[in-house]
């Protein structure tokens, strides 16, 4: 039993049967209930929520960005009473695992709509280096696709279309065509990976701090969501102050870090004025917004526009609204998991949690709408507060990476440029020189990888050829790296970074922290299900593919194309 799981049985068996009890100590565990018995009755028998009769009118899926399970335990007993802590009482919790190498938010997002791994679903990194226009491009980037507000690059997010497979909220609008599914984030890619193929995705713009959406979508927003920009609620959080929800002495974090990033002058110290350095709202301040507990506040705001404006759950079809909460994962890599930022923006999530459940209590009768709280990854430790700790942790340069392979191949193989891009944990060759060279890639690619295999904070690396043929050693960290390895969006080499350490965009500064890895501080997220068709109680561990698997159950339809999970039945009545 992991440490981690060990302390949630001790909270169990501190706190159940006795009814829930706020905190009073800053040290008293959450009430995670007990680990409920397996109890599901003989198979077979169909569960009741498989007629269309039983099925909830409104699917609510709330994804926080970057957000481990052990928050859950670590900051529990500062958990108001009815956001997190009423998930936890009256729903069916996991831990959830993350099954891939490649914890990113695109990845993520992917995984729990579509029950399905990067291998198969295409989403495998937030960048990759595409072979057919020979540069890097955002995974959810899509030539055919502009934003309706503001400039579109490569660099930017416009639509699903490189996802491959269904989600649930595919199949939900395969079964009943009138189902609407709106998927929302601050950041494009969580919206855009949530509303699968066949929903509707909308973000903030960074350029105007309105929200938006693409041309894959419409061409004009809906009168209700211009009706949202005109309040202009992002502008309204301007100079605002983000102070600590609690007591100074809540948090025991230190506030202050060297390493911590304070961008747009955000600072690394409570109490902070939100401007984004700016003397006006501009996109400095939008990025300053994102990562602030009002960008918060500003999302739900919006899904509560939408349950109106799209009369969500009110139409005689189920439907389903889908919220990524971005700010945790924005400032997670500013400040990093141990920070006081980290602390309070999970407390103020919950608060804004709270008003948002029950406003959705206020739209519905019990039992119409079913919850899903979730999160795409968890977190890594900043390096050096790592090694401060006297755990190891390393930033790994590009240009580090990029030069010793590029030595190593000149030196085996004559000159030439061998790298053509890196994009974490991928490593792309240049397929033409080694072709003109009449050399062979699977040499080619172990070079590269031994070369990279000399750095820092490296501790393996699978190339192309050996995860193509199945040549993988029988380790559990190994399966996760083929379940990332999308041949066509992969690269030729895919490295393994060892604990703690990591390279890629955020290991480019000297500040902050980042997630991406298959170890359990980024794979380790919660998974609550709260619901008329759901037991509510702790039931132990399960795949975040199961995810998708158990809605599709619960709601009568085919699971996703490429589901691999399986529905967590012992947690169904
Ligand atoms: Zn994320």
């Amino acid at each position: 039993m992991s440490r981690l799981l060990r302390s949630v049985a001790v909270a169990a068996s501190l706190l159940s049967p006795a009814p829930l009890a706020l905190a009073q100590s800053a040290r008293e565990p959450i009430p995670l209930p007990d680990i409920a018995r397996p109890a599901r009755p003989s198979a077979g028998a169909a569960p009741k929520s498989a007629t269309p009769e039983g099925r909830p009118k409104l699917v609510v899926l709330v994804v926080a960005d970057q957000f481990r399970f052990e928050y859950l335990t670590r900051f529990g007993s500062d958990l108001g009473k009815a956001g997190l802590r009423r998930l936890l009482k009256e729903g069916a919790v996991f831990e959830g695992h993350y099954g891939q190498q490649n914890t990113y938010t695109g990845p993520g997002h992917s995984l729990v709509v579509s029950g399905s791994y990067g291998y198969v679903n295409g989403i495998i990194q937030n960048n990759y280096y595409n072979r057919a226009t020979n540069r890097s491009e955002a995974m959810f980037f899509d030539p055919q696709a502009k934003f309706l507000t503001g400039e579109t690059t490569p660099a930017d997010e416009t639509s699903p279309r490189n996802f491959v497979g269904t989600t649930v909220g595919d199949e939900l609008r395969l079964a009943e065509p009138r189902a609407r599914v709106v998927s929302l984030a601050l950041k494009e890619r969580a919206a855009i990976a949530m509303g699968g193929r066949m929903g509707t995705s909308f973000f903030q713009s960074e350029a105007t701090g309105e929200m938006t959406t693409s041309t894959y979508y419409m061409q004009t927003l809906p009168a209700w969501v211009q009706a949202f920009n005109t309040k202009k609620l992002a502008d309204s959080s301007f100079g605002a102050t983000w102070d600590r929800l609690l007591p100074k002495e809540r948090y025991p974090e230190r506030d202050d870090f060297q390493f911590e990033s304070a961008p747009k002058g955000m600072g690394r110290s409570f109490p902070r004025t939100v401007t984004g350095g700016l003397k006006a709202p501009g996109p400095d301040y939008y990025t300053a917004f994102q990562q602030s507990p009002f960008g918060i506040d500003y999302t739900f705001a919006f899904a509560e526009a939408a349950l109106d404006g799209e009369k969500l759950g009110q139409r005689g079809v189920t439907d389903m609204l889908a919220v990524s909460i971005s700010p945790t994962d924005l400032a997670g890599h500013s400040f990093g998991p141990y920070s006081q930022e980290v602390h309070d923006l999970v407390l103020r999530f919950d608060k804004s949690l709270e008003s948002f459940l029950s406003s959705l209590q206020k739209r519905f009768k019990p039992g119409e709408v079913l919850v899903v709280f979730t999160a795409d990854h968890g977190a890594v430790p900043i390096p050096e507060w790592s090694t401060e700790q006297h755990l190891t942790g390393a930033r790994l340069k590009k240009a580090q990476l990029k030069d010793a392979i590029q030595r190593a191949l000149s030196s085996a193989y004559g000159s030439g440029e061998w790298v053509v891009a890196l994009e974490d944990p991928s490593i792309y060759l240049n397929r033409d020189l080694i072709q003109s060279k009449k050399l062979d890639p699977a040499q080619v690619e172990r070079t590269a990888g031994e070369a990279a295999l000399t750095l820092p904070g490296i501790a393996g690396y699978h190339t192309r050829t050996q995860l193509l043929n199945g040549w993988l050693p029988p380790t559990e960290l190994a399966r996760a790296v083929a379940r990332s390895f999308y041949p066509r969006r992969a690269g030729d080499v895919v490295l393994v970074q060892e604990p703690f350490s990591f390279w890629g965009k955020y290991a480019e500064k000297d500040a902050g922290s980042t997630h991406g890895s298959a170890y359990h501080y980024d794979t380790d997220v919660p998974l609550v299900f709260l619901g008329k068709t759901f037991a509510p109680g702790f039931f132990g561990n399960a795949e975040m593919v199961d995810a998708a698997a158990t809605l599709a159950r619960v709601l009568g339809l085919t699971p996703p194309a490429a589901c691999e999970g399986k529905p967590l039945e012992r947690a169904l009545r």
